[in-house]
This record gives structure tokens, C-alpha cells and sequence, in this order.
């Protein structure tokens, strides 16, 4: 495979670049730090065939033991600027948290329900980046304060596109269906004193801190499973896992969180077969205890 990309490494291991720090290598990997040079990649690769997966935090993945046959782009394009009516713009591979922190610094809202959850703009993009904020009576989305974003269709073109393009929905957006790569996006916030702001974070990382396991000590990629909608509500997969008794369940170095049941942590040297083997078996205790089809939320990405 010759692709005309500077800097591209061959058998490169991914897990460092993963929030659950686990995975095998890609074959081609490159770091990309502009938009041109993420177009270029994209490009390169579509041209001459091979597979390729942008990678953002590598928040909301698990990459398999064999890794990926083809190119990895790990995109770090994350300029941010500020820009007249509150609003904010900022490239696709820019960190969520530290646009939290310049908004709270400048008084803009919006950005203060995301505190604390690893994700670039595009994977936000990606899955309609969600929390229960700011009261945890609400679900706060990405789509709410997203405006407009410039895209790289999977034709190979540039294109404008307001926010209804996305088709967002519950941890769904059209970049699921169809290859386009989000370059960049500007959100609209609001003006509000910036000790609320700083307030929301901080009652939002309080929460996550007592309720979710710390990633430093144990690598996950947050929930596993969906929600499920139901014709009269909804139950959280954290709460049937549960209730079938499984947290504390392990395959090998993975195990279904003793804090978070929907979270299934790498207790240290887990393989991504270990994982996959858990959720088979976590899917099959609730289906068969407790009646409910638990649908995964991760994607798995890599050669099975
Ligand atoms: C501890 C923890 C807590 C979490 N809490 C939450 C939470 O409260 N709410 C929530 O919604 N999620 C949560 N998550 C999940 C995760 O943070 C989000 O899904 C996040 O948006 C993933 O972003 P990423 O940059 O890591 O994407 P990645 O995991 O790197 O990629 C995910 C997908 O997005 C695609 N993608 C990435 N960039 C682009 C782009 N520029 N254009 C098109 N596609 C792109 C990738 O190709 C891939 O298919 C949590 C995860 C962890 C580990």
C-alpha cells in the first residue's frame, strides 16, 4: 500500500490512543493536526482503496486483538476560536473539555452539561453527545447548541450543512449511516454569569465522580449498552444489569463495573475478547432473567 501521506507509521498499536487501552495495531496510521491534512488522508486513502477509520479520543470504541487492516487517521485538527453572537467554532478534532473550560473562562453556556466526558467535536458529532444535565431530570444534547459544521462528503466534497442534515436522534446521527467527515463545527451559545457555568461543571463531575469508575484506574468507553425505549418510558441497561445480579461479572481482565453496571472496565490486561465475550453473556443473562434485548452502543472497530 503506498499512500502519499506524510508521517504515516505502519503497525502502529492502538490501545494507547483508546480510552480503554486495548486493541492491536492498525497496519497505516497517521496524525493529522489540520483540515487539510485530514482531507488529504481521507483522500489518499479512498483513492486507492483502502479502508480507513478516523479516530477522535477513541472514547466510544473497542478495537479488536488483531487491530485494523488499513489506516488509522487520529485527528488532532482542534483549533478553536470565538466568534461574534456567542458563538463558537471549532474543528473537528478539538477536545470537548477544553471547550468546556474557555466557555465557563468567557461566560458562554452550553458547553457546561459535556464537563468531564472524553470526546472530540466529531465523535460528539458522531453520536449526539448526551448527559443528563443540567438537573438530571433533562438530557441535554449536542444537537442543541450545534448550528452549522462543514463537512467532507463521502463523494469527496466540501459542503455547509446546517444542523437538520445531521438526522440526530438518541446516540444516532446520520455520520453513522454515511461516511461523511465532520471538519468543523460552530455552536451557538449563551451569555450567563459565569459562576452558573462553573457551577453546572462542577456538580456535573461531582456526579460523575461518585457514580461512574474513574478512567485512570479503570480504562472503559463509558455505558455498553442503549437505553431501552419503551412505549410508556424508558429503563437504563445499568439498572437491569443490576438487577440480573451481574456487576462484578468477569471474562478474563473484564468486568461489568462494581460502580456502574453499564460500564465494563479493563481491570488491567483485558482483551477486546474478553470484552466481547461479556457483553454476549451479560445480553444473554438479562434477555434471559429479565426478559429485556440489550443493544450495545460501542463500536467495534478491527479485524474480528
Ligand atoms: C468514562 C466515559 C464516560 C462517557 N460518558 C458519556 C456521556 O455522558 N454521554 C455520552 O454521550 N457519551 C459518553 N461517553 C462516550 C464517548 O465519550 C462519546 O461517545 C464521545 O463522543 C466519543 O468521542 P471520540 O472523539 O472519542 O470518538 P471516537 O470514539 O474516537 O470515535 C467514535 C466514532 O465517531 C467517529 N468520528 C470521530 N470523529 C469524527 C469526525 N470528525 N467525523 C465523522 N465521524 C467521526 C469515529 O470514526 C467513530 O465511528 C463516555 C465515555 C467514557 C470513556
Amino acid at each position: 500500500m503506498m499512500l502519499n501521506i506524510p508521517n504515516i507509521k505502519k503497525n502502529k498499536p492502538l490501545a494507547p490512543f483508546t480510552t480503554y487501552k486495548i486493541g492491536g495495531s492498525a497496519d497505516l496510521f497517521v496524525e493529522v493536526h489540520t483540515i487539510e491534512e485530514l482531507i488529504n488522508a481521507a483522500q489518499e486513502a479512498h483513492h486507492n482503496y483502502v479502508p480507513y477509520f478516523l479516530l477522535g479520543c477513541g472514547a466510544n470504541i473497542l478495537v479488536t486483538d488483531k487491530g485494523f487492516r488499513g489506516l488509522v487517521i487520529r485527528n488532532l485538527a482542534n483549533k478553536i476560536a470565538f466568534l461574534d453572537n456567542h458563538r463558537v467554532f471549532a474543528e473537528s478534532g478539538a477536545i470537548i473539555n477544553d471547550i468546556v473550560n474557555l466557555c465557563c473562562d468567557r461566560g458562554l453556556s452550553g458547553f457546561e452539561h459535556f464537563a468531564g466526558i472524553p470526546s472530540t467535536v466529531g465523535g460528539a458529532m458522531w453520536q449526539n453527545l448526551h448527559f443528563l444535565s443540567p438537573d438530571r431530570q433533562r438530557t441535554m444534547f449536542i444537537e442543541k447548541i450545534a448550528l452549522a459544521s462543514r463537512i467532507f462528503t463521502e463523494k469527496g466534497q466540501i459542503q455547509t450543512v446546517g444542523v437538520d442534515y445531521f438526522e440526530f436522534d438518541y446516540d444516532s446521527s446520520i455520520l453513522q449511516v454515511q461516511k461523511d467527515i465532520v471538519l468543523d463545527v460552530t455552536f451557538q451559545l449563551e451569555l450567563k454569569l459565569k459562576e452558573e457555568i462553573q457551577a453546572v461543571v462542577e456538580s456535573n463531575l461531582a456526579w460523575r465522580s461518585a457514580k461512574q469508575p474513574p478512567l485512570e484506574e479503570y480504562p472503559s468507553c463509558g455505558s455498553v449498552f442503549k437505553k431501552i425505549k419503551m412505549h410508556d418510558g424508558e429503563i437504563g441497561a445499568g439498572r437491569l444489569i443490576d438487577q440480573a445480579g451481574l456487576k462484578g461479572k468477569r471474562v478474563g481482565g473484564a468486568e461489568v463495573s462494581w460502580k456502574h453496571a453499564n460500564f465494563i472496565v479493563n481491570t488491567g490486561n483485558a482483551k477486546a475478547a474478553d470484552v466481547l465475550q461479556l457483553i454476549e453473556l451479560v445480553r444473554e443473562e438479562v434477555q434471559e432473567k429479565l426478559g429485556y434485548t440489550l443493544e450495545p452502543e460501542i463500536t467495534v472497530v478491527g479485524e474480528r
